[in-house]
């Protein structure tokens, strides 16, 4: 009989750890739903981590820092196992990241990193090579001139990896004399309307004299489009951009922007969704890079990112299926 009852709890430990390990809760907490691609980010992760059988909530700071902050707490409360934290600021978030450790909750940085903070796992793209790449095809396009740089939001740390891609490519060109850099700024919550209002600044402040802006995303680069074609320089200066946003990849094929980098964000976010339930698990999901934020090692996985121009849209952007032909094509 003893051991018919010992039998018994045991079955009954076992099922409710395995059905209690089958929900894991994860918080999502997303910088900005106002740009486009967070949108797509947050749809397929949300989508793929119920197919496994987790739980989402989902909360976006609209680029406010107090307010993630609030949302992460809140979302400690609520007892998730797993923080999945697109930052804002990634150099804030140290001591609510250390609550949420103490209460045994997995951290995963998704595309930004985190610093000074005890994450257990970042997934990214290769952010230095996307900046490589946004340098590369604006050189390819233009070997000489003015050439304005517009770089993403200063508390964002890809910010910081996209520039010092670009500069990889560029600083020779510099040093060679080939190019001069009449500019350069850096566009709070990487917003359109202050990249617009940056761009008029610049190209009054020029002359208009400016060959190519290295904008370091789509978003920026429409700001800044409409500033140009407010003097009538739209598709004379080059401009590069990142993320094949519908309206950016659109703008390539009418000639007003020279590229965008296309990040699958399929793959991105179907992957993040399998590590966060991992780590929910208890299990560690296996890495193909490591990156010290500050305070640790931090095992990552880095996805390629790829350089679209009005060449390849059809076998990138289109065979993917991130955009339909006829979105891109239709007038
Ligand atoms: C992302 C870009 C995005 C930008 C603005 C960056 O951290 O990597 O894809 O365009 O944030 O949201």
């Amino acid at each position: 009989m003893k051991k018919i009852i010992i039998l018994m709890c045991t079955i009954f430990i076992g099922l409710s750890s395995s059905a209690f390990a089958s929900t894991v809760k994860i918080g999502l907490a997303i910088d900005d739903l106002r740009l486009e691609r967070w949108q797509k980010d947050r749809d397929i992760f949300v989508e793929k981590a119920e197919s496994l059988g987790a739980k989402v909530f989902v909360q976006s700071s609209n680029s406010n820092e107090q307010t993630q902050i609030a949302q992460i707490e809140n979302m400690i409360t609520r007892g998730v196992d797993v923080l999945v934290i697109i930052p804002f600021n990634g150099q804030v978030l140290s001591n609510v990241i250390a609550e949420a450790k103490r209460d045994g909750i997995k951290v995963l940085a998704y595309d930004r990193l985190i610093v000074n903070s005890d994450i257990d796992f970042y997934l990214s793209f290769d952010n230095e090579k996307v900046g490589e790449m946004q340098g590369e095809a604006m050189l390819a396009a233009k070997p000489t001139g003015n050439y304005f740089l517009m770089g993403g939001a200063p508390t964002d740390n890809n910010a910081k990896l996209f520039r010092k891609g670009q500069m990889n490519i560029l600083q020779p060109k510099i040093d060679s004399g080939d190019i001069k850099i009449v500019g350069d700024q850096w566009v709070d919550g990487w917003l359109a309307e202050n990249a617009l209002k940056i761009m008029e600044n610049g190209l009054t402040a020029n002359n208009n004299m400016i060959d190519v802006v290295v904008a370091s995303n789509d978003s920026t680069a429409g700001g800044a489009i409409q500033a140009l074609e407010a003097q009538g320089l739209t598709g004379k200066v080059l401009i590069s951009g990142q993320d094949a946003d519908l309206a950016a990849v659109r703008r390539i094929v009418a000639g007003t922007q020279t590229m965008t980098v296309y990040k699958p964000i399929t793959a991105l976010a179907t992957r993040a969704a399998e590590i966060a339930v991992d780590l929910g698990n208890g299990k560690m999901p296996k890495s193909n890079s490591s990156l010290n934020n500050g305070s640790k090692d931090v095992p990552a996985w880095l996805l390629d990112p790829i350089s679209v121009d009005a060449s390849n849209i059809k076998e990138t952007i289109i065979a993917d299926k991130f955009h339909s032909e006829k979105d891109i094509y239709q007038n």
